[in-house]
């Protein structure tokens, strides 16, 4: 068994509250910069989600924060070995990043979907 690979986890992340934007580099040397407003709305949490519970509702426009250049996390922590909490700075900070997810997340010209 090889377990050094295919884990990837960040090195380093910094949050850049010039650019409104979390910065991640990770182990295998790419960086990553994710618009804090991409990640609030990817957020994985079930509240964000709503996935749990009943389904019934329709599709219907998301609920929007009233606010829109105000939200931003107020500090991020390591879970464990796999993934990323936000706080942000609402109060909300059930969000669990993992790693992988986040990594699929990154907007750059090299990891985007063809
Ligand atoms: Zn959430
Ligand atoms: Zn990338």
């Amino acid at each position: 068994m090889n377990g050094s690979t295919g884990i990837l986890r960040p090195t380093r992340i910094k949050l850049d509250a010039g650019n409104d934007s979390l910065a991640i580099t990770w182990s295998d040397g790419h960086s990553s910069v994710y618009a804090y407003s991409t990640l609030r709305s990817q957020c994985p949490c079930a509240t964000c989600l709503g996935t749990e519970g009943e389904r019934a509702a329709p599709a219907a426009p998301a609920s929007l924060p009233m606010f829109k250049t105000a939200l931003r996390p107020v500090r991020v922590e390591v879970v464990g070995r796999y993934a990323l909490q936000i706080f942000w700075n609402d109060g909300h900070s059930t969000g669990i990043y993992t790693f992988t997810y986040l990594r699929n997340l990154c907007p750059c010209a090299e990891c985007a979907p063809a």
